[in-house]
């Protein structure tokens, strides 16, 4: 199956599952957007008011000022994948629950496995933890991490920058500075391939001169 066909399959199991109980009171599931060969991925935390009514995701505020980060790093909306955690709204816009994050996990794994980014940027606290666990997100905000193969750059969510005027310099700065970080991570992961591979070839060569003296 062509990996389009995978997106919408899973847009589609998204949009009828009663996997948890956030299928009680949405209006739409929101399954996420953007074009399959994405080299970015940004997940969020979940639906709210506006993108339950629309079935999309980032389409309040936060999703306006999602755009203008966007803007600061050089990125266009229609070259990112968006996503969430969760794909239905938690009532009231609480905290996603253990058991619902759990239950939707399997829909955001096929979908990072289909896109394959090069890069994926967690937005708040949920996101991170997926792929950071015990970590504060005031300390590690705007740092790339490898996390299986993947680089990771944890972010401060929208939403919370627009809530929190202290966060929302610091969340500007961050998506300046995101080509940046994506480079940095890169070239950490290059410079470990390069390490990894001259100690092969030490080992490979204290080897053959062992035997060199049988
Ligand atoms: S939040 Fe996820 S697991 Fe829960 S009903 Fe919606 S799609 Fe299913």
């Amino acid at each position: 199956m062509e990996a389009t066909e995978i997106l919408q399959e899973i847009a589609g199991q998204v949009s009828a599952c009663e996997k948890c109980n956030l299928h009680y009171s949405r209006k739409h599931a929101v399954p996420g957007e953007g074009p399959v060969n994405a080299r970015l991925l940004f997940i969020g935390e979940g639906p709210g008011f506006n993108e339950n009514e629309m079935g999309r995701p980032f389409v309040g505020q936060a999703g306006k000022f999602l755009d203008e980060l966007l803007d600061f790093a050089g990125f266009k909306r229609e070259e990112v994948f968006i996503t969430n955690v969760v794909k239905c709204r938690p009532p009231e816009n609480r905290d996603p629950l253990p058991d619902e994050l759990n239950a939707c996990a399997a829909y955001l794994d096929k979908q990072i496995e289909t896109i394959n980014p090069d890069v994926i940027v967690t937005l708040g606290r949920f996101s991170m933890a997926k792929f950071l666990p015990n970590v504060r997100i005031s300390d590690v905000h705007g740092k790339p991490a490898w996390v299986n193969e993947r680089l990771i750059v944890p972010m401060y969510h929208p939403a919370a920058a627009l809530h929190q005027p202290s966060l929302k310099n610091s969340v500007i700065a961050d998506f300046k500075a995101l080509p940046n970080a994506i480079t940095e991570g890169q070239n950490k992961k290059l410079f470990m391939l390069e390490q990894q591979k001259q100690e092969e070839d030490k080992s490979a060569a204290d080897s053959a001169e062992q035997l060199s003296l049988f």
